[in-house]
């Protein structure tokens, strides 16, 4: 009897989303009930082996990538395939993506959804509907211990996650709306033992931990206390004798204000790249104060001093164009990150903002910078002062403000702020 096809839809932005959950399947032996089958390429771009009606097709994605999952989408409305999603977007919004097509939803981490969706379709229990809700928070700890991203679906292997959630509460940024969890020490090990061993020749061990220097920091905000736990983390992964071992960069960057020269020492003592990377976000104290980002300009300074004493080079990402962010704010940014390339040995990277439902600002619409601001930033890239990540993110939301006033105008009506003039047609 022919199988019931899984397919997963892989995209760059969701390599890391995946291997988890054929993880929590292949352990419990559901996989071997299906095909399943990695799609790599949109269900749009070519022929696909038609689509069979009881089909299951699964996307996870972020807010910005919703226009190009819409196209797919749509590809397949008409054919009965069963349609299903989850990651950071759905985790926050569910009235768009129910209106888009999607039939079934995972809301949060998706080890636990993941298992009972398996086992529903086995029973053939699924509904029209249906709407998997957020794990609580100590079936999410378990489900994190529990599962590491070693599969034999995918290539390649992607960063242990060992910090779920943040402690802080940035306006811009969904991550930190739950209380941070840690993976443990004895699950660390048995991934590592795995990748060690692992058919796929596992050279590189990195780590998905939203602040570097707080892994394992009780209720948060004290980073030093956490680098004893740090260094021995860093000390097994070497024990296994891996080539490269990163922490403290993407992703596992640094916020400025938890680094000191005891924990760079530490980094310095097991990782392998030359540069640590700290998410400084704005180079205007007004405008840190207003993102409760809770450091400020003077410990960013600190900190890439700091960073370049012991040895390394730092990485800093800012994001421009805020909403409500000033010319002001945006000048003092730019200020800032010139003085810190005449006096530092720095790379910056600039992104545009983005809002992200969850996330305070997650209904703003950026500040949209001047013809003269960009030109500005332009400059600041040919000089090799800054990358310009930012003209890709301005598009990318430029794009998407266009494609939601069009199709879903109800949805659009909810940004508030200053509006451009998107075009709808
Ligand atoms: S931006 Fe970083 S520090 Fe702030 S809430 Fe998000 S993950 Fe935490």
């Amino acid at each position: 009897m022919q199988k019931r096809r899984i397919i997963f839809r892989i995209a760059p932005y969701n390599r890391l989303s995946f291997p988890i959950l054929l993880n929590a399947w292949e352990s419990r032996q559901i996989d071997r009930h299906f095909e399943i089958i990695i799609r790599e390429t949109p269900l749009t771009s070519e022929p696909f082996q038609e689509i069979r009606k009881d089909d299951v097709v699964l996307f996870s994605f972020m807010t910005p990538h919703l226009p190009l999952i819409h196209e797919e989408i749509k590809s397949l409305k008409g054919t009965g395939a069963i349609i299903a999603g989850g990651g950071p977007h759905i985790t926050h919004e569910q009235e768009l993506t129910l209106e888009m097509g999607f039939q079934v939803l995972f809301i949060g981490p998706g080890e636990t959804n993941f298992l009972n969706f398996g086992m529903d379709l086995l029973e053939y229990k699924l509904e029209k509907i249906k709407i998997y809700p957020c794990p609580t928070p100590a079936a999410s700890s378990s489900d994190l211990n529990t599962y590491v991203p070693i599969q034999k679906y995918m290539h390649g292997t992607p960063p242990l996650e060992i910090m779920r959630g943040c402690a802080w509460n940035c306006n811009y940024c969904a991550t930190g709306l739950q209380n941070a969890i840690y993976r443990n020490l004895e699950s660390i090990k048995y991934f590592l033992h795995l990748a060690s061993t692992s058919a796929k020749k596992i050279y590189r061990i990195n780590f998905i931990c939203p602040s570097a220097m707080e892994y394992q920091a009780q209720k948060g905000r004290q980073h030093e206390k956490c680098l004893a736990k740090i260094a021995e983390l860093l000390h097994l992964t070497r024990s296994y004798g891996f080539k490269f071992i990163e922490y403290g960069i993407f992703p596992s960057e640094i916020r400025p204000d938890t680094v000191s020269s005891e924990g760079i020492k530490i980094l310095k003592q097991y990782v392998s790249h030359k540069y640590v990377t700290l998410g400084a976000q704005s180079g205007s104290n007004q405008r840190l104060k207003e993102l409760r980002r809770a450091h400020t300009v003077e410990d960013i300074e600190q900190a890439v001093s700091i960073i370049n004493d012991e040895g390394f080079m730092a990485y800093l990402d800012f994001i421009v164009a805020y909403p409500g962010e000033t010319p002001e704010e945006r000048w003092e940014n730019l200020q800032f990150i010139k003085k810190l390339h005449k006096k530092y040995r720095i790379r910056t990277q600039l992104h545009y903002f983005f809002p992200l439902p969850g996330s305070t600002y997650g209904f703003r619409f950026p500040a949209f910078l001047s013809e003269d601001e960009k030109a500005g930033l332009r400059e600041l890239k040919e000089y090799g002062i800054t990358r310009d990540g930012w003209v890709d993110n301005e598009k990318q939301m430029i794009h998407y403000f266009e494609w939601l006033k069009r199709d879903f105008p109800a949805y659009y009506s909810r940004y508030e702020g200053t509006q451009r003039n998107f075009s709808s047609s």
